[in-house]
């Protein structure tokens, strides 16, 4: 699915701001300071062993860059100054995700002429996303920085209920010249779905708090696949919550398309999240389903597991998990579409 197990520990991912920007300005200045490009990590990978200065283009995320662990960020002239985010790929994957279709639509519309009736909805002109659970706002920034600009010119509405981690959303949308976010402290879970205000926000990002299982730090060897008995009420707790943060976000009014994720390994907190959200009726009638594996990093390889998802193969198919030795953090991504053509909920 990724790197392959020797990677584990050995990439350092780091995303091009494309708000300060572009990845061709990014691969001119490593050029320049004279690095090596690889198409490849692997390749990329098996050549820092004998030479330090070396990058590779990723091949799931476009803005997305590896280098090797070794690398001293500090000494980095672009990364103190923002141009470069140290991000891990994995936590690349929502954004991603939710924004990749609405920027090959916007790519095809600009190559075909803006000025074609009906095109500016197809090329998300003006596109709102709101961001559930923001701070510290690696995945606001991301998104932000895919909506910014000409042709889309999106915004973003980023929520943190914390105080304290309020404050650090807002130095990491500093740091990254995140103009079009609109930071807001308070909890999602109070704004009202059908506000006249939110009723253009058709992008969510849905990150809650986990139990962080899938973060390497946290991750000894013996990690096991489960949790163990004594922490099942805290993942029980953690899931409800997770339910309660997707299932308000699946209620916004304008909303078609939803990314849910976790930094967590455990099923309880991933497939098993999104499997009883989708047994729920008042999702179905709403028109709320999965997209498939083909809109949603189709070619990365490590997808939901097929018993977790009750056997279903497809639903399986359409989910994406990591694990360290992807060479990313263990992880987990699951994308909520809305059937237009569905029945609307009844009254
Ligand atoms: N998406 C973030 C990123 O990539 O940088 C990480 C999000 S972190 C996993 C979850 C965040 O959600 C925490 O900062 C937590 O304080 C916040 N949070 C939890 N419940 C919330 C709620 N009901 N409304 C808004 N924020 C909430």
């Amino acid at each position: 699915a990724g790197a392959g197990l020797e990677a584990v520990g050995e990439i350092r991912w780091m995303r091009v701001n494309t708000l300060r920007w572009s990845v061709e300005q990014a691969v001119e200045w490593f050029e320049k300071g004279g690095w090596e490009m690889f198409e490849d990590v692997e390749e990329m990978l098996a050549a820092a062993q004998s030479k330090p200065k070396v990058f590779a283009l990723d091949a799931h995320i476009e803005p997305l860059l590896a280098l090797p662990a070794s690398v001293s960020l500090p000494t980095m002239s672009a990364y103190q100054d923002g141009r470069l985010l140290a991000q891990d790929k994995a936590s690349c994957m929502p954004a991603w995700v939710l924004l990749a279709p609405i920027l090959a639509d916007a790519e095809e519309a600009l190559t075909n002429g803006l000025d074609v009736e009906g095109e500016e909805k197809k090329r998300g002109k003006g596109l709102r996303v709101l961001d559930a659970t923001a701070a510290p706002g690696n995945k606001t920034t991301m998104a932000a920085a895919l909506v910014a600009g000409e042709p889309i010119n999106g915004k973003v509405t980023a929520c943190e209920r914390d105080q304290g981690r309020f404050k650090v959303l807002k130095d990491m949308l500093k740091r990254a010249d995140a103009k079009n976010v609109q930071p807001m402290n308070v909890d999602f879970l109070s704004l009202k779905p059908d506000d006249p205000k939110l009723k253009n926000v058709s992008h969510l990002l849905v990150d809650p708090s986990c139990s962080g299982s899938g973060i390497p730090s946290r991750l000894d060897h013996l990690v096991p696949s489960a949790p163990e008995e004594e922490q099942l009420s805290r993942i029980r707790a953690l899931s409800n919550f997770q339910i309660a943060i997707l299932s308000h976000a699946l209620r916004f009014s304008g909303a078609k398309r939803v990314v849910y994720s976790t930094c967590s390994i455990w099923e309880q907190e991933d497939e098993g999240v999104v499997m009883r959200v989708l047994g729920k009726k008042e999702f179905r009638e709403m028109g709320w389903r999965l997209a498939p594996r083909d809109e949603v990093l189709p070619t990365w390889e490590r997808r939901g597991r097929v018993e977790a998802c009750g056997g279903d193969k497809d639903i399986a198919e359409s989910l994406v998990r990591c694990l360290p030795e992807d060479g990313t953090n263990g992880f987990f991504v699951a994308c909520f579409v809305k059937d237009e053509d569905a029945e609307p909920i009844p009254a």
